[in-house]
């Protein structure tokens, strides 16, 4: 029963959000991100471990959010420090969230190959927020370490924001 009703939960999520895709030319900035026609990997990850269900919708509509037109400079409150997105500044750089960076720095590292972490520490925080919110990324991994990654990502990019925005 638990598995038909979670079934139908995410394809009915799913219906509703490529209906939403496809209306919205707000969405552009979305399908950059997920370029691939198919569930968001986070529904995937939620599958999976059920718990992460609310971490997964979070990622998902955080997808939806991210605006490149909005170019306001806001100052953070928190680590003195200057942005225009929010997500991107959670993840990539306030000083606030260092230790929530580390953790997370310290997961991607125990993915193994080592140049994956390599490479992700080589993009512009811009680029790798896209990579965390898309859950995908080009480089090669095996199955394992893609699963863990998109693990990462979604358990991450909830708790950047979500202690961002509630302290
Ligand atoms: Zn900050």
């Amino acid at each position: 029963m638990e598995t038909n009703s979670s079934q139908i939960y995410f394809e009915y999520e799913l219906k509703e959000w490529q209906q939403r895709i496809n209306i919205d030319s707000d969405f552009n900035i979305f399908k950059k991100i997920h370029k691939i026609f198919q569930p968001h990997p986070a529904w995937t990850v939620a599958l999976d471990f059920p718990y992460l269900r609310k971490q997964a919708n979070h990622i998902v509509s955080l997808c939806c959010l991210v605006h490149n037109t909005n170019s306001d400079i806001i100052l953070c409150d928190k680590c003195g420090k200057l942005f225009t997105d929010p997500c991107i500044h959670a993840i990539s750089s306030c000083d606030y969230l260092s230790d929530i960076r580390d953790e997370f720095w310290c997961e991607l590292l125990c993915i193994n190959p080592i140049t994956f972490s390599a490479f992700l520490g080589s993009l512009a925080d811009e680029d790798f927020c896209y990579i965390l919110l898309s859950c995908e990324t080009e480089f090669e991994l095996d199955c394992e370490q893609k699963k863990r990654f998109q693990f990462l990502c979604v358990t991450y990019v909830y708790k950047f924001c979500k202690t961002f925005s509630h302290s």
